[in-house]
């Protein structure tokens, strides 16, 4: 078996690796405006009713015309996917695995272009672009490794006179409705984990973001994943999410986006339909409001690099983004009179240029919701820097610090999914750690300290999914940091982990009566082989 390796992010001050990314961006925008088919069982499918994506660095630019799903493309992709997978579930998982390694090696090849794409589509800088499809790369083969693990079979205690086995088997149908913010990762992530387990899919791309999953599909048909496996459906979340999350022939649904929808998806799937004979599973990961103490004794121009990071990365819309900054009394101004010329030092502008580390916010709704919550925050504390559009022809708006912020301040409880960032004066210590906690979501956090006895307090009680402890943070690797969120976050699935799997599979025991003869010594092996191999079965036969 290969042993994984994360995928090394492109170097874009090398002038090679420069006029690559130069190229794939003006090869990209000749290609602007195509239209993209919904794909159900193999077949391209047109229309009537369209919809737009849009370049948010220049308003009105369209990136791609795509097909409206409605109810009744809903239920062809529900056949497609039901008839495929009566043959995927039963293909073997090597065969399955290899198709993900085979995705991965498409996407190292169209590495820039995929860059290049999400430059356009959703304003990533080149630097976040890359890690983005490095993130997909890992988990195409992450999921590969793991579902050869997977179909390993657990590890059982020996019983005399039966041959006992659990092994691994896939769900059924399932819905992926992934966000437009990691518009790679997330949906390659999540649609590979589900159809490598033997599942086939129902894809429902987020409207902000269609052409990244109208490309991944293409890579999905040149990989030559058997048709029917993954259905692309795009269209109005409100429509056909909401038609497959309700269908009774829909087994599991895997979500990642905002509160509000994961809470949605949640109580309809809950309520068993005519006809539906299981308990539909939903994976969730939903919003943060993720936060970062620097304590009196933490190496303030380490924190200050990790904050500006984490707060303004992919201009604050990350599900991991620092809102809540915690600072501590003692070492508030000298923090302050760092931070803030280097976020006002912040480039901010259409991210084709390499020289803006800021681009626009993904659409006009964002834009108006974030100015409107500055505006809010402008109200509960004082405004530091920031708080006004960036100018220029597309969603710009200027990193926002807005201080003197309390506990009980909107903007320190809700997600604004935007760069502004709420700062708090913390008496001491144990006053950071309850702010920390003072939140319904519980997805990442960070803790800047050079006290041994602080951090492991951390550890112990700072209540998030994944803690940092001296970083920033944002961007967890895959199978180095499995990523999911408590609380109001979600449902914890700790993407790119080795539990991550088990969500898009059941779990079978098997046990065949052998008598007393030969039973002890020669189970064990038995155990540890995989299920469905002809040649074996023979053998139990044979035995039987
Ligand atoms: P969103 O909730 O608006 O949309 C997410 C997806 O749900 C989209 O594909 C959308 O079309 C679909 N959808 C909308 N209404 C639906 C409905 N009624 N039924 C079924 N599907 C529906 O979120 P977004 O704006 O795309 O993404 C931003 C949010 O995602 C933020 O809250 C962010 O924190 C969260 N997020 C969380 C994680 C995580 O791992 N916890 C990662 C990335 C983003």
């Amino acid at each position: 078996m290969k042993a994984f390796k994360t995928e090394k992010y492109n170097d874009f001050t090398k002038p090679a690796i420069r006029q690559k990314m130069e190229k794939a961006l003006a090869m990209t925008r000749s290609a602007f405006g195509k239209e993209y088919s919904i794909i159900i069982g193999g077949k391209k499918i047109k229309l009537d009713n369209k919809f737009h994506s849009y370049n948010p660095s220049k308003k009105g630019e369209i990136i791609g015309t795509f097909q409206k799903a409605d109810e009744n493309t809903a239920e062809q992709a529900m056949q497609a996917a039901l008839e495929t997978y009566q043959s995927w579930q039963y293909t073997p998982a090597k065969v399955r695995a290899n198709c993900l390694f085979k995705i991965a090696n498409i996407m190292r090849r169209r590495r820039f272009e995929l860059d290049a794409w999400m430059v356009h589509e959703v304003g990533k800088n080149w630097i976040e672009a890359d890690a983005d499809v490095a993130e997909a790369i890992d988990f195409c083969d992450y999921y590969g490794l793991e579902a050869l693990r997977y179909d390993k079979g657990a590890t059982l205690y020996t019983y005399p006179g039966e041959i006992n086995k659990t092994v691994y088997i896939p769900l059924g149908v399932g819905t992926v409705i992934p966000p437009w913010n990691f518009p790679l990762a997330i949906l390659v992530g999540m649609t590979t984990a589900s159809f490598v387990s033997g599942n086939t899919v129902i894809l429902k791309p987020s409207s902000d973001s269609p052409v990244i999953a109208a490309k991944f599909m293409e890579i999905v048909e040149e990989a030559k994943v058997p048709v029917g496996v993954v259905n692309f459906l795009s269209g109005p979340g409100a429509i056909a999410g909401d038609y497959l999350v309700r269908h009774p022939k829909t087994r599991f649904i895997a979500f990642t986006g905002s509160k509000g929808v994961g809470l949605r998806i949640i109580e309809q799937a809950g309520k068993a339909q005519p006809g539906q004979i299981w308990i539909k599973r939903v994976v969730a990961e939903m919003g943060g409001k993720d936060l970062i103490i620097v304590d009196s004794e933490a190496d303030i121009d380490s924190a200050v690099a990790g904050v500006r990071t984490s707060a303004f990365g992919f201009q604050g819309q990350k599900c991991s983004a620092c809102s809540r900054l915690i600072l501590d009394d003692k070492v508030y101004d000298e923090f302050m009179r760092k931070f803030i010329p280097t976020v006002e030092a912040i480039k901010v502008g259409p991210t084709e240029n390499q020289e803006n580390w800021m681009g626009p916010v993904i659409n006009e709704s964002a834009y108006n919701s974030i100015l409107e919550y500055i505006k809010i925050g402008a109200s509960e504390g004082r405004l530091a820097c920031g708080g006004e559009p960036a100018g220029g022809n597309g969603w710009f708006i200027r990193p926002t610090v807005i201080t003197d912020i309390e506990a009980k301040d909107r903007i320190f409880q809700e997600e604004i999914f935007g760069p502004v960032l709420a700062v708090t004066r913390a008496r001491n210590y144990d006053h950071a750690v309850a702010l920390a906690n003072d939140s319904e979501y519980g997805l990442t956090g960070a803790v800047y300290t050079r006290n041994r006895a602080k951090l492991e307090r951390a550890k112990r009680e700072v209540n998030v999914g994944n803690l940092y402890l001296n970083r920033k943070c944002t961007g967890a690797l895959v199978g180095i940091q499995p990523f999911g969120g408590f609380n109001m976050s979600g449902t914890d699935s700790k993407a790119g982990g080795p539990d991550y799997l088990l969500l898009f599979l059941q779990a079978k025991s098997l046990t065949e009566f052998i008598g007393k003869k030969n039973a002890v010594k020669k189970a064990p092996k038995k155990q540890a082989r995989t299920r469905v191999k002809p040649k074996r079965r023979k053998t139990a036969k044979k035995r039987r």
